[in-house]
């Protein structure tokens, strides 16, 4: 059974201030969700969550996680500087890029940002800033030495990201001999995994390697990152993930080989989704009904505003306001207005008879939702709120204006001819 943190009042209250759709986030479960995860990783000295930025890249949420203790994981230039603006720097931003400019690592430099590299030949870049930073951490690919049954991303030999064994201890000895002082550790190797053995079996992995770089290079690593990629239950029936239970798991690895070793490594995790996403709400209203071959309920929400059902063919569940009670008689395509055929929040859905002019809450959109957003076909991207505790609610970015699309163009007697047209409608 999926709930939703406002009343159908509370929510004709909130449109009546702010037009569909917009997507809003519940700061409260946001807070809970960061506690619960700090709790269950308490036993660990300097555990910290360093939030996926690309998740949710929206000042006031960073900002929000700030104030729970979060840092912020950050993969472009942009992401550093909405870092920098929500107050997080040094050893509070980890830079975890990939394919990364010399001018990115020179940026995450300045901010003395814990430095991830993707790739052995970046130490080369790193030796041409103006000093070698202190703090670095390796990205390693386990490659055939890690298995799990499911949710792994894709076939780690296909895999971009991170370094060899044999390069991570290669590059392990090269960051010594530059005088690095903070060596870590990052992996990567599943998606949206709501296998709860999957931080265990990830740390047991790791921990081996970390012992490995002791052995074969002096280096001791002081800092784990564990990453993202914990999924949430998209679907009604899935059940969450016991963050409790994989701090416990994880904990009992970790005495078994770290502790008897006098190694002291402070666990780090990169979450995004997990974070924020079960805490975000698409809210649409419904502009039209179809009937053809089938049923079609158009939203006034379409993919620009949430493109993981188009994309991934993704569930995400949908709740008609104020018909939670009603059985799910009707079976629909529920559609948003973009030129595309793909653009379809939900396929053959079972959902209570809705009517035009219907409130419709699409959950789950709280990471890789209005982030993943984009403009095609004119379509402007929405408004995000947020909802505090005491019902309150707070406009923490606008929706798009047509001038937003036509920004960059570059010659300015036309911005004035476009600024008039727009102001027309
Ligand atoms: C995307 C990403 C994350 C967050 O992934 P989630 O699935 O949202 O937890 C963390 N670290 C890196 C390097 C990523 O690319």
């Amino acid at each position: 059974m999926k709930t939703l943190p406002f009343s159908p009042q509370q929510l004709e209250a909130i449109t009546a201030a702010y037009p569909t759709p917009f997507h809003i986030y519940d700061a409260a479960g946001i807070a809970r969700t960061v506690r619960d995860l700090q709790a269950a990783f308490a036993w660990n000295k300097g555990f910290k969550e360093y939030f996926a930025v690309k998740a949710l890249p929206n000042l006031a949420i960073i900002q929000l996680l700030r104030g729970l203790g979060c840092g912020a994981d950050c993969a472009s230039s942009p992401e550093l500087m909405l870092s920098e603006a929500a107050g997080l720097w040094g050893d509070d931003i980890m830079f975890s890029s990939n394919d990364t400019p010399l001018w990115e690592f020179a940026h995450a430099a300045d901010l003395n940002a814990i430095i991830n590299l993707d790739d052995i030949k970046h130490i080369a870049l790193l030796d041409q800033l103006p000093s070698f930073p202190k703090a670095v951490c390796c990205r390693y690919n386990p490659g055939s030495d890690f298995s799990m049954t499911n949710d792994i991303m894709g076939h780690l030999h296909d895999t971009k990201f991170g370094m060899t064994r044999a390069q991570i201890l290669e590059a392990m000895a090269l960051l010594k001999s530059r005088g690095v002082e903070r060596f870590g550790i990052h992996a990567m190797v599943a998606s949206a995994t709501l296998d709860g053995t999957y931080y265990p079996q990830l740390a047991e992995n790791m921990f081996d390697l970390a012992l490995e770089i002791r052995r074969q290079t002096g280096v001791e690593i002081s800092f784990l990152n564990l990453s993202g990629g914990i999924g949430i239950p998209y679907r009604p029936d899935e059940q969450a993930i016991d963050i409790y239970a994989v701090g416990a798991a994880v904990q009992e690895v970790y005495e078994r080989m770290i502790s008897p070793s006098g190694l002291e490594i402070a666990l780090c995790t990169e979450l995004g989704r997990y974070i924020t996403g079960p805490h975000g709400y698409l809210v649409s209203r419904v502009r039209h009904i179809k009937e053809t071959y089938k049923t079609y309920v158009g939203l006034d929400a379409c993919a620009a505003n949430l493109m993981r059902p188009a994309m991934y063919g993704s569930y995400h569940h949908i709740t008609v306001v104020g018909k939670e009670a009603a059985a799910p008689t009707m079976c629909c395509d529920v559609t948003g207005s973009l030129c595309e055929n793909n653009d379809k929040f939900a396929i053959d859905r079972m959902l209570p008879p809705v009517a035009e002019g219907d409130m419709i809450v699409i959950h789950d959109t709280g990471a890789h939702g209005h982030s993943m957003g984009y403009n095609y076909n004119g379509k402007l991207r929405s408004a995000e709120l947020m909802l505090f505790e005491d019902g309150s609610v707070r406009l923490i970015r606008r929706a798009e204006t047509p001038m937003d699309l036509f920004a960059t163009f570059d010659c300015l007697d036309d911005f004035d001819h476009l600024q008039e047209i727009a102001h027309r409608i």
